[in-house]
């Protein structure tokens, strides 16, 4: 079972990523995350990505496209994989099919997540994680269940993206409206594309990704 998880940034894609991998044994492949730890460990293509990360752009298509593939390749014993974060722009959903006929694999379930604006920038406003294995957390709606210790690791060490600012957060924002969003219609097309209501709780919306995907 492939799915991709799509929505504006801080919508919980993440979020639900982490309980699909928990409930059905699913990888999750975050374009995101990979891009971080391009630029953690001083890659070539990790110096060239922080500087568009931090302004809040997006980083250029063929870049991404080849990352993707060289990913899904080497996760082609996993169960499934969940796309998390792309694809972000016309280009890599046209190369993201291409990729699929390729490989002769198939995109089960294309779920989007539905936030209202006010609610992403006090979900990004919140959001840390665990520097160790990378569990997501939020100020108010998600604190671990022992003050400063990480419910899955026990790790006491947390971060914050540089990202995650007001500006960085706007011109993101403006990145999804602009190149984002228009291909949703594409996946409307084709008949693929299922809406989540992503405003309640974690677990509301998670409660409603399974019924889609038990459906399928
Ligand atoms: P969020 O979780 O807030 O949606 P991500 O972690 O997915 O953000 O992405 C952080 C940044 O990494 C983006 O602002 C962009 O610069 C870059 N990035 C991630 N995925 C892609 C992609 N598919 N195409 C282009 N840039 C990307
Ligand atoms: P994305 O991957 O789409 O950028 P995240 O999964 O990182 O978004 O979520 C952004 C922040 O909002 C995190 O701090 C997360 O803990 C919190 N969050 C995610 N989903 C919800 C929800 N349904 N209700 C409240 N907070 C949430
Ligand atoms: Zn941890």
């Amino acid at each position: 079972m492939n799915l991709i998880l799509l929505g504006p940034p801080g919508a919980g894609k993440g979020t639900q990523a982490e309980r699909l991998v928990e409930a059905f044994g699913l990888v999750q492949l975050s374009t995101g995350d990979m891009l971080r730890a391009e630029v953690k460990s001083g890659s070539e293509l990790g110096q060239t990505a922080q500087k568009i990360m931090d302004a809040g752009e997006l980083v250029p298509d063929d870049l991404i496209i080849s990352m993707i593939s060289n990913q899904i390749d080497q996760h082609s014993d996993a169960k499934g994989v969940i796309l998390d974060g792309f694809p972000r722009t016309t280009a890599q959903a046209e190369a993201l099919d291409e990729m699929l006929s390729d490989k002769d694999l198939t995109m089960d379930f294309v779920i989007q997540l539905e936030v209202s604006e006010d609610t992403i920038v006090e979900r990004i406003s919140g959001r840390y994680s665990c520097a160790k294995c990378g569990a997501g957390y939020h100020d108010t709606f998600s604190q671990p269940a022992v003050e400063g210790t990480c419910d899955k690791c026990g790790s006491t060490e947390f971060s914050r993206r540089s990202d995650d600012n007001p500006e960085a957060v706007r011109s993101r924002l403006g990145a999804y409206r602009d190149q984002t969003a228009p291909i949703l219609p594409f996946y409307t097309d084709k008949g693929v594309l299922q809406s989540v209501d992503g405003m309640g709780g974690m677990e509301e919306v998670f409660d409603q990704i399974k019924e889609i995907v038990a459906g399928g």
